[in-house]
């Protein structure tokens, strides 16, 4: 790291250099690696780079797996405007600690761990107060969106800071691992619901976070979680993770559905995990008098809300972003089994075989959920 600063200013005697480059270790100051690069939109290719480089508060990670999040696909072609190229996608990874900064040291090498996405400042209003993903200056590992880049884990090594690195449990896979931040969401956002043991919940949408709010229910003590979904497969899936009834609005009238199944006063709580109009219209329609409604889903930049139903029945509307804190828990229901995450994973391949599943992902290949990359 010193050697790093001295050599650009300094052109000391080949003996000199020689010295000192004994101190540094080789791996980290001169490697290359291989690494998925978002060379320009819609275009993914493998490139050597040079590895990333750590300061005193960071880890460097080889990473072993590293998810495609839903986010990474939209921002492949610049809709979402948060992955301008050039730029290293990925943030839902694990792997094993090669080196730290002096700052680290707690953490050794060879150590499995995993690592949030989001980095927070710890200085800000917002992290003072614990509310980190919040934070003023919050950056997201694998994005670009204009202020920053911050390359990401689809490549052999990432750097991350020490706050956000978790030591893996032993039972839990570098696959499974790779899902962590998305329960993490799910946990959160549960979090944020006021839930009484035995009462009953509506989840709308069950894609992947959805599937992984029905298990966060249940183990938050939902006696019963009603999944909504047009699809019949995913419902199967929802059925199979927990859910304990589904409708599917394509076929029936949800609100009334739902409105049955709760003896006509709606269920107790509802989360919304798609983000747009027409389920967020199903989950408040869902919910009893003095209900709650959490919106995880962010799609729709506007959507419009029946203001009298939720003033007049008393609704609570609550948002939920990303996760805060959250990390230690989602990894113990999922080390304890209360959240399963293996049969979510569609794929698990290797790294350069990154462009054709992004492709397929972008083209919504059906029966797709997580596919998992191995740098
Ligand atoms: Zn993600
Ligand atoms: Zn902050």
């Amino acid at each position: 790291m010193l050697l790093g600063d001295d050599s650009e200013t300094d052109s000391g005697s080949d003996s000199d250099r020689l010295q000192r480059s004994r101190i540094v270790p080789l791996c980290c100051t001169m490697g290359r690696m291989n690494a998925l690069l978002l060379k320009e939109y819609k275009h993914l290719e493998m490139v050597e780079m040079p590895q990333p480089e750590i300061g005193p508060d960071d880890v460097l990670i080889r990473v072993r797996t590293c998810g495609i999040c839903g986010s990474d696909v939209h921002g492949l072609d610049g809709s979402t405007g948060r992955r301008i190229p050039p730029l290293v996608m990925g943030h839902e990874a694990a792997g094993e600690v090669v080196e730290t900064g002096a700052e680290a040291r707690d953490l050794k090498p060879g150590e499995r761990v995993t690592f949030d996405s989001t980095i927070y400042c710890g200085r800000c209003y917002h992290c003072g107060r614990g509310e980190v993903n919040l934070c003023d200056n919050r950056q997201v590992l694998g994005v670009s969106p204009g202020e920053y880049r911050r390359h990401g884990a689809f490549a052999e090594y990432v750097a991350v800071p020490r706050r956000i690195v978790y030591r893996l449990p032993d039972n839990l896979s570098y696959e499974s691992a790779a899902l962590i931040e998305a329960v993490s969401v799910a946990v959160h956002a549960v979090n944020l619901t006021p839930v009484v043991l035995g009462e009953t919940g509506v989840v709308v949408g069950s894609g992947m976070i959805g599937i992984l709010t029905i298990q966060s229910l249940r183990a938050a003590g939902c006696a019963r979680v009603i999944a909504v979904d047009p699809d019949e497969g995913r419902l199967a899936m929802a059925l199979k993770m927990g859910a304990t009834a589904t409708v599917n609005p394509k076929t029936v009238d949800a609100v009334a559905a739902i409105q049955e199944m709760t003896g006509g006063r709606g269920a107790d709580l509802a989360l919304e995990c798609v983000g747009a109009q027409e389920p967020i219209r199903t989950a408040i329609h869902a919910v009893r008098k003095g209900g709650s409604v959490t919106l995880v889903g962010n799609v729709a930049p506007k959507v419009e809300i029946p203001l009298q139903v939720v003033v007049s029945r008393q609704l609570r509307l609550q948002g939920s972003c990303a996760s805060c804190g959250e990390y230690p828990a989602a990894m113990e229901l999922m080390a304890g089994g209360a959240i399963r995450v293996e049969p979510l994973i569609s794929a698990v391949a290797p790294l350069n075989e990154g462009p054709s599943w992004f492709d397929r992902l972008y083209r919504h290949e059906p029966n797709l959920m997580k596919v998992i990359l191995r740098p």
